[in-house]
């Protein structure tokens, strides 16, 4: 069988399918195709956070801003229920310096708009339960929020659908059609689509595929181990993470060679609770290729830590583990736009640990790009080409 199409979209994930809808709503005919079912890799084995505490002051808070604002009423917009919540959320406070790190971090967010501020131990402990006696206290923002991963790429997925798209499944990309040096489509195990433009949305396999074309890009998997709770009544206010996610998500030379496990590992406590009752305690932030096995050590450290600062969680029962690969990029920033030298070829892709967050805005900019040749906003700071010598 062989397709044509506008733009045919690599990756059935939160970024593809957020980039589908945007698209073909735009008018565009659109062919995407994922290997397995959607949201089979990182979208599938995460946390459901829209954090926007964890981002870095500048373009990246900005966009989980916008982001945010358009989560609020994307049930509407797609006429399917993604089950997002603005519960706010929480970043725990330990010690002196975590408290003088996350004091600098939240002046720096509040001048970019995000409403945050440094709450007291007691005031924390009036949103959270069962947290620990020596936190000093907790950064908190009411802008914080989640949402489910699979109802929001299955919403986009329906939505694309309902404008024209053809979604397929058991799709595996093997590579790209060329003529003239020119990216003119792929080549997969359903058959051929020829299209203008080729959007490369295969989160951390994304390398796998450009290498294809004699492309290195900027992004390495960082597996991420979580581990699941039996569902309980509401436990978990919110979202809750802790000073030392913040450290392991953007510091990771300082964890490389430190004596305790925990760190080396990458863990911060990352905390959600599903509507379904399940509490998700993360996370890992490790580089180990594509192995996406659960290590006993790491489900012990996340246990440990999590114990640690929420003593209250001790009595639940863990009922199941879980790891993703994240897409990370050294600046901590996602690629999206046009390659250079690679006419035809669009990205998006490394979204480390943002990308549901980052899901919705992503789309709204690779639609601008590729069909007015803009976004909305300035996006250099996306630019593909940025890590480029
Ligand atoms: C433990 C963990 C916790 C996280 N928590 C959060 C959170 O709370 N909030 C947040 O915003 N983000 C979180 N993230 C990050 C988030 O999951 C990712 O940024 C996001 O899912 C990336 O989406 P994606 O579509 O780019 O990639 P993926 O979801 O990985 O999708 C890529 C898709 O491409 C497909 N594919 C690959 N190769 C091919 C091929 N050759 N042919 C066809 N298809 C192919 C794959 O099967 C896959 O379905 C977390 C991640 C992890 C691992």
């Amino acid at each position: 069988m062989s397709m044509t199409a506008d733009a045919a979209i690599i990756g059935g994930g939160v970024i593809g399918a957020s980039i589908a809808y945007r698209l073909a709503k735009a008018g565009k005919k659109v062919v995407l195709c994922e290997r397995y079912d959607f949201a089979a890799g990182a979208t599938g084995s995460c946390d459901q956070c829209v954090f926007l505490q964890s981002k870095n002051p500048g373009i990246h808070l900005k966009l989980a801003l916008d982001s945010s604002a358009i989560f609020q009423d994307l049930s509407k917009e797609l006429d399917y229920t993604i089950d997002y919540f603005k519960h706010g959320g929480m970043i725990t406070i330990e010690n002196e310096m975590e408290m003088a790190v996350m004091s600098d971090f939240a002046e720096k967010q509040k001048k970019i708009g995000l409403d945050v501020e440094i709450i007291s131990r007691a005031e924390a402990a009036k949103r959270q339960r069962g947290l620990a006696g020596h936190l000093l206290g907790c950064t908190y923002s009411p802008q914080d929020g989640h949402v489910n991963p699979f109802k929001l790429t299955l919403g986009f997925v329906k939505a694309a659908q309902k404008h024209g798209a053809l979604i397929l499944i058991d799709a595996e990309v093997f590579g790209f059609k060329l003529e003239s040096g020119r990216i003119k489509g792929i080549k997969t195990s359903k058959g051929d689509v020829e299209a203008g433009v080729t959007v490369l949305a295969a989160g951390a396999w994304s390398p796998v595929l450009a290498k294809t074309l004699d492309l290195a890009l900027p992004i390495k998997p960082r597996r991420g181990q979580i581990v699941i709770t039996e569902p309980v009544a509401p436990y978990v206010t919110g979202n809750l993470l802790s000073g030392q996610y913040i450290v392991a998500k953007y510091h990771p030379e300082i964890l490389a060679d430190s004596k305790s496990l925990a760190v080396r590992l990458g863990v911060g406590l990352s905390l959600t609770q599903t509507s379904k009752g399940d509490i998700l305690i993360g996370a890992t932030r490790e580089f180990a290729g594509y192995d996406l096995r659960n290590t006993r050590e790491a489900i012990r450290e996340i246990l440990k830590n999590a114990s640690r600062l929420v003593p209250g969680l001790e009595d639940l029962h863990v009922i199941r583990v879980m790891a993703g690969l994240r897409p990370y990029t050294p600046d901590g920033l996602p690629l999206v736009g046009f390659v250079k030298d690679r006419e035809g070829l669009f990205i998006a892709a490394g979204h480390e640990g943002d990308g549901i967050a980052l899901s919705a805005i992503t789309g709204v900019i690779a639609r601008g790009l590729i069909c007015d040749g803009k976004a909305y906003t300035d996006v250099s700071a996306l630019d593909p080409n940025r890590f480029d010598a």
